[in-house]
């Protein structure tokens, strides 16, 4: 039987803790965490709280993410014109 690294990573993590590095930002409020031992991830929600990335919130993060971006295109602009 093969044993892939995220499985010993696995174990690690319960008996030692995650070792989360920041994988993605995704607004000013919402950042997204990989495990770099079990791969596994995380994000925080708006109200600030650690919640397991599903693919439903990564669909969400994903939306917030194009809104956030246009959002910050649109004051660069207005920024950038009043200058
Ligand atoms: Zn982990």
């Amino acid at each position: 039987m093969k044993t892939s690294n995220s499985t010993f990573g696995r174990v690690l993590c319960s008996l030692f803790g995650h070792n989360y590095v920041v994988s993605r930002k995704v607004t000013l409020h919402i950042t997204e965490y990989q495990c770099t031992k079990c791969k596994c991830e995380m994000t925080t929600n708006e109200l600030g709280r650690m919640d397991v990335l599903t693919p439903e919130l990564k669909e969400i993060n994903e939306t917030l993410a194009k809104f956030y971006r246009r959002r910050q295109a649109i004051l660069e602009h207005t920024l950038q014109s009043v200058a």
